[in-house]
């Protein structure tokens, strides 16, 4: 089959936090020439519009309903810059900022709040109507493209998971001790796998990639061999 002649399919990766699922969406996309769209950007990016104006408290918690009114005033969308996805937010890059620990701290509980998973979830759906995508996040296979044709649901241990964001953390110089990012890690976890509104599950129908002790050339590999069976199977 030549790249012409393949057909467009749907790519939804799902996993915890710091699985490495958005490093391998990103690589798969480039080789097989899709759109990469990171869902987790969105959600950031509206954690960091909450943080400044004012609608987290100083315990973390968010004002709901001013958030809820502001939506309609906040644009977001992706820009490639050398290779790279940025992500903007009403016209300013915002791709480093959507990064830092304090981002990181209040955007679980701001993608648990219905109205604002409805406003991402139909953003998400309208990136991907014409397909040529791979999207990851923590519902994509279950909420946002229930049909795709390929699903992957990717875990790795919480220890695991807090090195590697540590690791990215430290490599940005941003400071942060390992207790932090896992403590930080294993509380979104929770806050995504027991809200209400589209929770963090695996799709009866995703393949489960755990990945704690592979290789990324190991992964590569094992998601081109996904999707070379999936082509194969329509
Ligand atoms: O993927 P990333 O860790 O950057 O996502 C940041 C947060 O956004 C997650 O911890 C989760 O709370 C939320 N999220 C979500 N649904 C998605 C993607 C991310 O609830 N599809």
């Amino acid at each position: 089959m030549t790249a012409n002649e393949r057909p467009l399919i749907t790519i939804a990766i799902d996993g915890y936090s710091s699985s490495g699922k958005s490093t391998m969406a990103k690589k798969l996309a480039r080789q097989i020439g899709y759109r990469y769209i990171d869902s987790g950007a969105m959600y950031r990016a509206v954690a960091l519009y909450a943080l400044r104006h004012g609608m987290i408290t100083r315990d973390d918690s968010v004002n709901a309903d001013a958030l809820q009114k502001a939506l309609p005033d906040i644009r977001i969308d992706f820009r490639l810059e050398d290779g790279a996805q940025h992500t903007i937010l009403n016209g300013e890059d915002v791709e480093k900022e959507i990064r830092t620990m304090e981002v990181s701290r209040v955007v679980s509980p701001v993608a648990a709040l219905p109205a604002v998973r409805h406003a991402l979830v139909r953003m998400q759906q309208e990136l991907g109507a014409s397909k040529g995508i791979v999207m990851d996040g923590r519902d994509i296979g279950t909420t946002v493209f229930p049909d795709a044709e390929m699903k992957v649901f990717v875990k790795a241990s919480a220890a695991t998971r807090a090195q590697r964001r540590l690791d990215e953390l430290t490599a940005r110089g941003e400071k942060a001790t390992f207790e932090e990012v896992l403590e930080n890690v294993e509380q979104r976890d929770h806050i995504d796998e027991t809200r209400d509104e589209s929770p963090l599950r695996c799709a009866e129908d995703a393949s489960v990639l755990d990945n704690s002790f592979m290789t990324p050339a190991q992964q590569d590999e094992w998601i081109m061999d996904l999707y070379s069976k999936t082509l194969s199977s329509l």
